[in-house]
């Protein structure tokens, strides 16, 4: 934060206690819906604030344009609740996309309105008591125990008290509000750059596709040489393309450097930078790029795409070695399959990606989302506790589905059991429900829990 430049003191008052739940959920990203679902369909009253008018997180708020890989290349790691998000979008979108992507699991691009609906009517068919356009801004908290969240929208002011409290805000919100131990980026700070990813109509995807057969040339030697001849100011000569149909894609596409999503200064800086990057991209498209002749920006992100902010210190902090020796962990509640893949801090600076053989993927551990010293509060989604390198893995969406729904199961458990202490669980007995709902944690927890069902 920066350093104010001086205080003034707000006078106590009283706030209305707007709604007392068995789980509150914060922020709706893929590890929020995931989380919300989970509970509710365990028989816990839920409440899922979101700051924005929509569910969806990264996918639908900055427009990233594709989920990640469900896959390790071998077979589905990503099941249950992330898998039948990912069925239900496809299922409601054009049915050309249907045809090319109706057995694919892996990259298929992300239909930002079909998602914003799927979610909105699976919240209620749940009975998800859901709030938009609400921003958790305060805890209260005593010894170590959240008492309470402190909302604010066009209401006013309010509060409301969980049993359980989810933190899927991606920054760790309620960690650091109710002053759980966290760390940001790297040793020297360094964070992964923003990009704000935007949508284009009027393309011509055949005419892009048959102009790289012909030529033998791809994008990435076009950017290179637009880079070089100063045509283009970009710092990677990459561009993620996912095509909705024939005339429309969304891109991730540019990157924007030193913002930390969790300084409403950067943020801002961020949305502006970003912004006229992705008209300066879209222009360039259209003087270079075969098919994006007529290409018209219809769309970028409502917030610059944020990869990294705080990461909280949980009871174990998964590390890059735990991630290249594929270890697994006596209380795993996910499994991640997908690359390092940590963007570069500078313009200068490289790109770091590492991957696992095909088939292979490493336990996320139920400790891993339980902020150390806080009783009620699991986190789930990019800011589990890792180290800089596993975040820039387990950071992405059909991860943050898996550790979603096992942290709204837990929550859902604890509250049969009348406990808000998040390390009363008994973790075999969450792990067999993660697996009955469809979760898959490794060859043999699933094998061992089918069996005793
Ligand atoms: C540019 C970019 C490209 C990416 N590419 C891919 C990709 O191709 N595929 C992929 O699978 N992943 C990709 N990722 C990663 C992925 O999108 C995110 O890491 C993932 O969405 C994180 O999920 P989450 O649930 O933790 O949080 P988010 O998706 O960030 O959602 C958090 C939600 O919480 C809300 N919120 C936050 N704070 C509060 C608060 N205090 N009160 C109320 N609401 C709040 C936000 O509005 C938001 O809706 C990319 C990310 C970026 C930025």
């Amino acid at each position: 934060m920066t350093q104010p430049k001086s205080e003034i003191r707000i006078p106590e008052r009283r706030i209305p206690l707007y709604s007392e739940v068995d789980v509150l959920v914060a922020g709706g990203g893929p590890s929020g819906v995931a989380a919300a679902l989970a509970a509710a369909r365990n028989g816990a009253s839920v409440l899922l604030i979101e700051q924005r008018g929509y569910l969806g997180g990264m996918a639908t708020v900055s427009q990233v344009p594709a989920f990640c890989p469900y896959t390790d290349q071998v077979k589905p790691v990503i099941r249950g609740i992330g898998l039948e998000i990912l069925n239900d979008m496809k299922c409601n979108m054009e049915e050309t996309f249907r045809k090319d992507w109706q057995d694919m699991l892996d990259w298929v691009p992300i239909d930002a309105e079909v998602l914003k609906r799927v979610l909105d009517d699976k919240m209620m068919e749940a009975g998800v008591q859901v709030l938009y356009h609400t921003f958790v801004g305060d805890v209260l908290h005593k010894d170590g125990c959240v008492e309470a969240v402190i909302i604010h929208n066009k209401s006013g002011t309010q509060a409301v008290k969980g049993n359980i409290y989810i933190d899927a805000t991606s920054d760790a919100d309620i960690t650091y509000l109710a002053g759980g131990q966290l760390l940001k980026g790297g040793e020297n700070g360094e964070l992964q750059p923003g990009t704000m990813c935007f949508v284009l109509t009027h393309l011509d995807r055949s005419q892009f596709l048959s102009s790289v057969e012909v030529h033998g040339k791809d994008l990435k030697h076009a950017i290179r040489q637009a880079k070089e001849e100063g045509r283009l100011h970009v710092a990677r000569e990459w561009a993620g393309i996912s095509w909705l149909n024939n005339h429309t894609a969304g891109l991730n596409f540019g990157h924007v450097f030193g913002i930390d999503g969790s300084n409403a200064e950067d943020l801002t800086r961020g949305a502006i930078q970003g912004r006229a990057l992705a008209a300066h991209i879209t222009e360039w498209l259209r003087e270079a790029i075969p098919g994006f002749e007529n290409a018209f920006l219809t769309l970028t992100g409502e917030q610059v795409g944020i990869r990294e902010t705080r990461r909280i210190v949980g009871d174990y902090t998964i590390t890059a070695d735990d991630f290249m020796a594929c270890r697994s962990f006596s209380d795993d509640i996910a499994r991640n399959a997908y690359f390092i893949d940590i963007h570069m801090a500078k313009p200068t600076s490289g790109m770091t990606m590492i991957h696992l053989p095909a088939g292979e993927s490493h336990g996320i551990p139920y400790r891993s989302l339980l902020p150390a010293g806080i009783q009620n509060v699991i986190v789930a989604g990019r800011s589990i506790s890792t180290d800089r390198a596993t975040q820039g893995s387990a950071r992405v969406m059909p991860n943050c589905f898996a550790m979603g729904e096992a942290a709204g199961t837990a929550a859902a458990m604890l509250r049969e059991n009348g406990s808000n202490e998040t390390r009363s669980i008994d973790v075999s007995a969450l792990q067999s429900r993660l697996v009955r709902q469809g979760a898959w944690l490794g060859e043999a927890l699933n094998e061992l829990y089918l069996e005793q069902a």
